[in-house]
């Protein structure tokens, strides 16, 4: 259930700050746990992840850029839209 984080388990916010670096295969282990237990119960954040494969394989790389600032807030926005539809 995503209401039932505790403080040890990733927010969708970590999980957008972090993407950059779970796809580059730098994020320590401990954080990709935490990363893989979040993706399995949230769909957003799953949805998410699929998106920037995509946008990975179109642009064959992930910059900073391609996750600006504004767009992760888009994202928190859509993420906090879908725990209200649930
Ligand atoms: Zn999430």
């Amino acid at each position: 259930m995503v209401n039932d984080l505790n403080n040890n388990e990733m927010s969708c916010q970590e999980l957008v700050e972090l993407v950059t670096e779970y796809f580059e295969g730098t994020l320590p282990p401990t954080e990709r746990e935490r990363f893989e237990a979040h993706l399995g119960q949230c769909s957003g954040c799953t949805n998410y992840l699929q998106q920037m494969r995509h946008t990975i394989q179109v642009l064959g790389k992930l910059t900073e850029e391609t996750i600006a600032p504004q767009t992760q807030a888009e994202l928190l926005q859509i993420f906090r839209n879908w725990k209200k539809a649930a």
